[in-house]
């Protein structure tokens, strides 16, 4: 479908609120804010709370007063179950509804997930679109993120100019859930390429060539992809391991295609191999470390 153009004019949309202000949402907050928006957010953490009211975001302790605040509103969450707690749990969203207003989320999410709620959304007058993002916090602080969205094309055009604040290349896949699904297809394909480079590199230099030599002659051929081109050299071979992406998060999102391969009663045995080497990765890599190091599986004891 189409790529969408970056536009810049925030017309009548004056206050956006943003619900997770964590490692993604804490740089859209700001990004919105440096594009014109007013901001008010929240988040469960207090500390992180006060994190952001001191770098000049107006935060709120609950959702209802960012709802009753804001013109339209952005989540960024960690799981498919926390997005429904915040939008049809008990104090969450559709139980302080707006009629009209439309909520982003940007959050990598389950599909179902995001239809059932875009209908239970839809029910008390309000709209739903996915646009989950890539480009990591960097990519949120400077606005340049990526997204493939999910969206009906009168609510992605209304959201367009805050989706301009935050990121430099929309796509727009399909209706509601679609952009979950495509992000989804996106990690999936990260999450095997960093499996495979990990033990390719290995392999290489067990045979004699170091991984230097062997991305300079990898990213001039066909075998390239974003983690040779990009996470080696940013996050692995420097052994800095600080994209701002967890093995938690990780492990999600690799949990979540195969939910998605299982609802759609598919047999892919690549993909599960994948999936259970991610699973497999907690008993040696902890939650809280960077999702690069899954290159070293299999190279690190039990912890
Ligand atoms: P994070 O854990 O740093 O931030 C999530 C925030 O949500 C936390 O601050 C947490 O306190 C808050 N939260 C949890 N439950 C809440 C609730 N009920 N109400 C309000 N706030 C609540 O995670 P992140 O790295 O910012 O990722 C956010 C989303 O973006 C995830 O779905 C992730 O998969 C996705 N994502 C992350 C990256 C990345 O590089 N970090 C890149 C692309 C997509």
């Amino acid at each position: 479908m189409q790529n969408i153009g970056a536009a810049r004019d925030i017309g009548a949309i004056g206050v956006i609120g943003v619900i997770g202000l964590g490692n993604m949402g804490r740089g859209m907050a700001l990004s919105l804010q440096r594009g014109g928006f007013t901001v008010v957010g929240t988040d469960a953490s207090a500390a992180t709370r006060d994190a952001l009211a001191g770098e000049g975001i107006a935060v709120r302790d609950s959702i209802a007063e960012v709802i009753a605040a804001c013109d339209m509103v952005v989540l960024s969450l960690p799981t498919a179950a926390i997005v429904a707690e915040v939008v049809a749990g008990a104090d969450g969203i559709i139980g302080n509804a707006k009629p009209g207003m439309l909520v982003i989320d940007t959050s990598t999410s389950h599909p179902d997930t995001t239809r059932r709620l875009a209908a239970q959304l839809a029910a008390v007058g309000m709209q739903f679109m996915d646009a989950p993002v890539s480009g990591g916090p960097k990519g949120a602080i400077t606005g340049t993120m990526t997204m493939v969205i999910g969206a009906a094309d009168e609510d992605l055009a209304r959201a367009e100019p805050v989706l301009a604040a935050m990121s430099a290349k929309r796509v727009h896949v399909g209706g509601v859930g679609a952009g979950h699904v495509a992000k989804i297809a996106n990690n999936l394909f990260v999450a095997s390429h960093l499996l495979v480079a990990g033990e390719v590199t290995r392999m290489a230099a067990k045979a004699g060539v170091p991984v230097e030599q062997l991305l300079q002659g990898i990213n001039a051929g066909s075998g390239r992809s974003f983690v040779t081109e990009h996470s080696f050299p940013t996050w692995v071979m420097n052994g800095k391991f600080d994209s701002g992406f967890t093995m938690k998060l990780m492990r999600k999102d690799v949990r979540l295609s195969q939910e998605l391969i299982g609802a759609l009663d598919m047999d892919l045995p690549m993909s599960a191999k994948v999936a259970e080497l991610w699973s497999r990765s907690a008993e040696s890599i902890g939650d809280d470390e960077d999702f690069n190091r899954i290159v070293e599986l299999g190279t690190r004891a039990p912890s």
